[in-house]
């Protein structure tokens, strides 16, 4: 493919380059732009309503991105039964077992018998704050998708990984381990969220998400296959703004975000538009 550079404007004021295949590209690969809203361990059922008026009030931009909000495991039953149809609701984990002597955990199969269906799995305060291994994440992974749930599948490093460049090294490692348990990419989105990026302000910037992205696109390709590759959704995570949206959504191989603390503001709307605005 030949890639001409382009200068493109921002909101900020800045000018980036893009390469002149990008409008094709994305035009090609058919993917729908992507947002997910994770509300960690946050909100009650006040804050909840008043999520649910900006989502309903706020324009989610029609067809042209998939929204998804994933609320404690508490209030999924709430939250599918007063939200839009048109936005889906996903767990934020669940166990790899239908059902049994797990006490605290929750079962894809129950999270789809209310109304929700997506699952978040491996994202990285799972990995790092509660020990989850890539073994224990890939079986999850497999469970859901068996049980009919869609999975949000989160990767990334470490600062001091990227710091000693092992970035590719470790989330190749986590790819591979999220790969061999899927067997049908079209309900896998996965999300890539450099772990120093996570709730810390410090964004990764276009070049160097859009770099791990295009990466992870060429491993999907060589180890998967190009058809997978093209079609599945990559989208970044950590620190994502109303600001600094727009220009991440700008990258060809971005297609959407995974949202935390800016997924409980109106804010949200804004960055629901960021691909459209
Ligand atoms: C997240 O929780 O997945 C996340 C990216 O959080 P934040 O947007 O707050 O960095």
């Amino acid at each position: 493919m030949e890639c001409q550079n382009q200068d493109v404007d921002c909101s900020d004021g800045k000018r980036i380059k893009l390469d002149s295949s990008h409008d094709s590209r994305m035009a090609a690969s058919g993917r729908q732009f992507f947002v997910g809203g994770n509300w960690k361990m946050n909100g009650n059922t006040t804050s909840i309503d008043g999520i649910i008026s900006f989502l309903t009030d706020g324009s989610l931009s029609g067809d042209q991105t998939e929204v998804v909000v994933a609320p404690p495991a508490i209030y999924l039953q709430y939250v599918r039964q007063k939200l839009l149809a048109s936005v889906a609701v996903a767990a934020q984990n669940c166990y790899k077992e239908a059902k049994g002597a797990f006490t605290g955990e929750n079962s894809a199969e129950m999270i789809k018998d209310v109304g929700c269906e997506w699952v978040i799995l491996g994202h990285s305060e799972r990995r790092h704050k509660f020990g989850e291994t890539d073994e224990l994440i890939g079986e999850k992974i497999a469970h859901a998708l068996k049980a009919g749930l869609k999975v949000i599948a989160c990767i990334g490093e470490l600062l001091s990984e990227r710091e000693n460049g092992k970035t590719t090294e470790v989330v190749f490692k986590q790819s591979k381990a999220i790969a061999e348990n899927v067997s049908d990419w079209n309900d896998v989105v996965i999300a890539y969220e450099p772990v120093w990026a996570i709730g810390t302000g410090k964004t990764a910037t276009p070049d160097q998400a859009q770099e791990v992205h295009h990466q992870l696109r060429d491993w999907l390709s060589q180890n998967v296959s190009p058809d997978v590759s093209a079609k599945t959704r990559i989208i970044y995570g950590g620190s994502v703004t109303a600001a600094n949206a727009h220009e991440l959504a700008l990258q060809p191989d971005i297609d959407g975000f995974l949202v935390g603390g800016a997924s409980l503001k109106p804010d949200f709307v804004k960055i629901v538009q960021a691909r459209s605005s």
